[in-house]
């Protein structure tokens, strides 16, 4: 190399140098301050997960937690939101195009769901369109184009609303034990039995519901005889109860009794027995979605603490000045980026089509905890005032113990990981 041309390289190596310095340095901006309002620029995004944050935080904006408070105190569902991210498209994210939805990924519908949350909807937010988002999975899935044309299409245009109706009384997390029947006569089938928790049954209009058409005791395995259907909530003859609960007081859950509830043979979804094999196939995706959810509980609660202990002063100085304000909120933001990390990829190897299980638990399980100990130490930080609903923390933390418990129990994570990862009996 002549000496020319060396000079030439060490100056073209140098601006790269510089040029990789710069973008570092960028990167490391990119981490903005927890007290900014719904930030978009995780570096580990794309550009269509970075277009789903910017347009759902714009609608979410309009939503301040004064909106939030009220809707809480009155136990009223956030009808408003609902119909704002159905007139812009935002409720068919996941769904197939021809049905009017936007067939995007896990990975974009994690960042909505997050977002929604994120902005001081928190679990009341998300919960208020959850079910949009996945829950019809099985009819994606396993309709007849029919019935994709009769139930997406309402519920992408936020025409009507759905429950889901899984888990009974009797029998909670030892789902294939349920104990709801269906029996075929005729053209329809007629159901009895009772559910409980199905949220969002004060206002659907529809219900999908996992009831067994064969008794456990004449199948091969348990895993078999129990079926899917989407159908009307025939207020008529199924009786709904609201459950007085801890928090999330706008997104109503229910005790639901039903006998001789006739219901179509044409809103049975795919073939009659292979309900539960239905089911399991969106649970991933769900636990990464109520994961995002938590994230976003945390994260709000985070800004809320951080802006506090600047503006809070005591002893003559902001109370943030004291390590042992700054400490375990500098903790709980690493352990919120540590879950979001992992459940972004339990998401993007989702959209890849691996089976995400462990990653999908995981994520689920550390987001949530993770939501949980921000929640209370913003309320911690708060001092009296995290006790008022005045300053919003009071009610993120009464939300953050949902994503702790469902769809699926922190010991049946253990559980999961236990056996499937590392090889351990099976303890139950
Ligand atoms: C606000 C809210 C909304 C909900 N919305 C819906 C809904 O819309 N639709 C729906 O179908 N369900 C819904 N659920 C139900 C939710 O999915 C269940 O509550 C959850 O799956 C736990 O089931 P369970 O309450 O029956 O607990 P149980 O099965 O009674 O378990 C109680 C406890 O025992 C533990 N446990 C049980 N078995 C084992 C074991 N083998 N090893 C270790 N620990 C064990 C559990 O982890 C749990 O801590 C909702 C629940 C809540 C609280």
């Amino acid at each position: 190399m002549t000496t020319f041309a060396r000079r030439r390289f060490t100056s073209i190596g140098w601006s790269l140098v510089k040029e990789r310095r710069c973008a570092r340095f960028q990167t490391r901006a990119l981490h903005v301050k927890a007290t900014e309002f719904l930030q978009n620029n995780q570096p580990d995004w794309t550009e269509s997960m970075h277009e789903v944050r910017e347009a759902v935080s714009k609608i979410c904006s309009r939503y301040t937690d004064e909106y939030w408070l009220e809707k809480d105190n009155k136990h009223e569902f956030p009808l408003d939101l609902h119909r704002d991210l159905a007139k812009d498209g935002w409720l068919g994210i996941c769904m197939p195009q021809e049905y009017g939805g936007s067939a995007l990924g896990i990975s974009e519908a994690t960042v909505m769901m997050q977002t929604i949350s994120e902005s001081g909807g928190g679990m009341t937010g998300a919960s208020s369109v959850h079910m949009n988002i996945f829950g019809l999975e099985p009819v994606v899935k396993f309709g007849s184009p029919e019935q994709k044309e009769r139930m997406l299409v309402p519920l992408i245009q936020g025409k009507e609303k759905s429950c889901f109706g899984v888990t009974e009384p009797n029998t909670g997390l030892d789902t294939l034990k349920l104990q709801s029947l269906a029996q075929k006569q005729g053209d329809h089938y007629v159901l009895s039995g009772s559910k409980i928790w199905t949220s969002t049954a004060q206002i659907a209009e529809k219900i999908l519901i996992l009831v067994r058409t064969t008794p456990l005791d004449q199948v091969n395995k348990p895993t078999q005889g129990l079926s899917l259907f989407y159908t009307d909530l025939d207020r008529s003859v199924v009786q709904v109860t609201e459950i007085p609960k801890l928090g999330r007081a706008a997104v109503d859950s229910n005790v639901i009794f039903f006998e001789n509830w006739k219901v179509s043979r044409e809103d049975l979804i795919g073939e009659e027995g292979n309900g539960f094999k239905m089911i399991m196939h969106g649970m991933n995706a769900e636990r990464i979605l109520v994961g995002a959810e938590a994230l976003g509980l945390g994260y709000a609660a985070l800004r809320r603490a951080a802006i506090y202990a600047q503006e809070r002063s005591v002893f003559g100085r902001p109370i943030g000045k004291n390590q042992g304000i700054q400490h375990p909120l500098a903790e709980s933001w690493m352990k919120l980026e540590a879950a979001r990390l992992m459940l972004y990829l339990a998401a993007r190897l989702y959209d890849q089509g691996h089976s995400t299980g462990e990653y999908a638990n995981a994520g689920k399980y550390l987001a949530a905890e993770a939501a949980f100990e921000a929640c209370e130490r913003s309320v911690l930080t708060h001092g009296g005032m995290g006790y008022a609903k005045e300053y919003h923390v009071e009610r993120y933390f009464r939300e953050a113990m949902l994503p702790r418990i469902a769809p699926i129990s922190r010991e049946m994570i253990f559980n999961y990981i236990a056996e499937r990862v590392l090889g351990l009996d099976r303890s139950y």
